[in-house]
């Protein structure tokens, strides 16, 4: 018997009585992260990790039932240990690792092993059987680190001084890396934030989180033009009414996406940074190789693209997860 198996609400464990980042309400989740299509409102107890607290009740409500983990604590749900482990994706994201009789899996969740002054370090799991994401996983997605991702958004924005510089990005983890990021390289600025942007970055710093200085941009007169500002909101704030306030403002998107060939003009922006919390290409094979699992399966993206490669150019039983039965 597998130690997960597919269930109408998602990964299920049964030695654990317990779902891993379930699509409906169950009775018991272990959450990897508090992105919303992992962390979902109505179950009845939480297991999470604690560094994830601040913005999973943000999101799932304050009142939810949050078992909040170190990383590494090992824990008992009926016959399994369970203990969470850093993905280096987002702010308490968490790699989930299962032992039963022996048996190790570990379910990834969405990673990255580039460096992020934002959260916590990736952290490699010795298993048996691993269960990774392949978000980017085509050999084309190769990432640049971090910080001369940042050097490229100063120049840009310094570039302009006429005009404010609207950058748009994710708001929870996207947007806080990008702070933490421009204050690593040494600017001082005050960031200005879109609503959605300043709940989520509270919570960063609450968890001591470097970042550059920031303030929403709600609490600045309508008639400041904001020239040579730097001001941060999600994508769905693109082409909103909320853009009005912004006389001729230069646009971009941070994302891992702008990698691809046509995906900036797509989108109406006029510039693209290749910035991303999931996996390059090489990140996804090196992480599967220092595990030293035997078992792989690959879930979302190019998931048959890495299983074929780690099957024949490694030799390893790789294969899709919804092939796992
Ligand atoms: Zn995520
Ligand atoms: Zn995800």
């Amino acid at each position: 018997m597998p130690l997960l198996e597919h269930t109408d609400s998602g990964l299920y464990c049964r030695a654990a009585d317990a779902w891993i980042d379930p699509s409906r309400p169950v009775r018991r989740a272990l959450i990897t992260h508090a992105h919303a299509d992992h962390a979902r409102p109505g179950c009845d107890e939480y297991w999470a990790v604690e560094s994830s607290e601040g913005v999973l009740r943000q999101r799932l409500g304050r009142e939810i039932t949050l078992h909040a983990m170190p990383y590494g604590q090992q824990f008992w749900l009926n016959q399994a240990c369970v203990s969470f482990h850093s993905a280096g994706h987002v702010l308490g994201s968490a790699q989930i690792r299962l032992c039963v009789e022996g048996e190790v899996w570990v379910v990834t969740g969405d990673y990255k092993r580039c460096a992020d002054p934002s959260c916590e370090p990736f952290e490699v799991v010795p298993c048996d059987v691993l269960i990774t994401e392949a978000t980017f996983g085509l050999p084309i997605y190769s990432w640049e680190p971090g910080e001369r991702v940042a050097e490229q958004i100063r120049a840009w924005w310094k570039g302009d001084q006429e005009h404010p510089s609207l950058l748009f990005c994710y708001s929870f983890g996207k947007a806080q890396r990008l702070m933490a990021e421009l204050h690593a390289i040494g600017v001082e600025d005050e960031v200005l934030l879109h609503g959605a942007v300043e709940t989520v970055t509270r919570s960063y710093r609450a968890a001591g989180v470097p970042m550059t200085p920031s303030r929403p941009v709600s609490t600045i007169s309508s008639k400041d033009p904001l020239a040579g500002r730097l001001i941060l909101a999600p994508p769905s704030a693109h082409r909103s009414a909320w853009m009005r306030r912004f006389r001729s403002p230069q646009t971009a998107f941070a994302s891992g996406w702008m990698a691809v060939r046509g995906a900036r003009r797509r989108r109406g922006y006029e510039r693209g940074f290749v910035l991303s919390d999931h996996a390059d290409w090489q990140g996804l094979i090196r992480t599967v190789l220092e595990s030293g699992a035997s078992t792989i399966y690959v879930t979302h993206g190019q998931n048959d693209v890495l299983s074929r490669f780690l099957r024949e150019r490694h030799g390893l039983d790789a294969r899709p997860l919804d092939q796992l039965s």
